[in-house]
């Protein structure tokens, strides 16, 4: 007899197999991620599918065989509407579980990490999100994600003489992980490869993510600039983060 696992999970990826089999991807509450075998579930006959489809969240249950894991029940429990109706929600949608994919690579379970899933789909989900906010909801997740992760920017403190930060002119260093202060910045031979400047609004944005004041965020008037910088400091510290942990893996 097989032992039957139930679990919450989100469905992420997903992959057609043969004819009418597919493998889903599936970050769970109880198992962190897995990779489960949905059999037979592109028949119409499937009383699988019902719960089991691209960004479901889901009450699942599975039974694990010699070589894989197999899905035997799926109930939805939230099928996020507002993110499959909304080509730009469903892109922040594809970057956050993208994220989620590339640096969670065994199966173990971390409540940190589902809560913030879970918020971040609700967050996207909302009635209320307007366009121009819609991309803050990857940036929510990612530095949140990468805090759990162990890698909580510095962003109070210069990273390299402990200074507290004082609103002058300040570097953000990926490789430093976190600010630098001016004094610091100069006195490095090769500046142009310890940080980039970083203004005080781009800092707040950040901080906020972080302490998780989404009410704050969203009363934010946030100028395109300093979207384009979120977005640059952003993809420059989580390149840098992704290429330790290719390495390390
Ligand atoms: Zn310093």
């Amino acid at each position: 007899m097989f032992i039957h696992y139930r679990t919450q999970g989100l469905i992420f990826k997903k992959e057609d197999l043969g004819e009418t089999n597919q493998l889903f991807t599936i970050y769970t509450k109880d198992f962190g991620k897995l990779e489960i075998l949905g059999k037979a579930i592109r028949k119409i006959s499937s009383k699988l599918k019902s719960g089991a489809e691209l960004f479901y969240l889901s009450e699942i249950e599975f039974i694990q065989g010699k070589t894989h894991k197999t899905l035997t029940d799926a109930i939805l429990i939230e099928n996020f509407p507002n993110i499959k109706k909304d080509l730009k929600r469903l892109k922040i949608a594809y970057q956050i579980v993208d994220a989620l994919d590339n640096m969670v690579k065994g199966q173990e379970p971390d409540e940190k990490i589902w809560q913030l899933l879970n918020e971040t789909f609700e967050r996207l989900n909302a009635n209320t999100l307007k366009p121009v906010t819609c991309n803050l909801v990857y940036y929510y997740f990612l530095w949140n994600f990468l805090a759990i992760l162990g890698y909580q920017p510095e962003l109070y403190h210069c990273s390299l003489c402990q200074k507290k930060i004082s609103p002058e002119k300040v570097y953000f260093s990926s490789k430093e992980g976190g600010l630098i202060c001016r004094k610091c910045f100069s006195e490095t031979g090769a500046p142009s490869r310890l940080g980039k400047e970083i203004q005080p609004e781009t800092i707040k944005i950040i901080r906020l993510m972080l302490q998780k004041d989404w009410k704050t965020l969203l009363k934010l008037k946030i100028e395109a600039k300093y979207l384009k910088e979120l977005f640059l400091v952003s993809k420059s510290y989580f390149s840098k983060i992704c290429g330790e942990n290719s390495l390390s893996s």
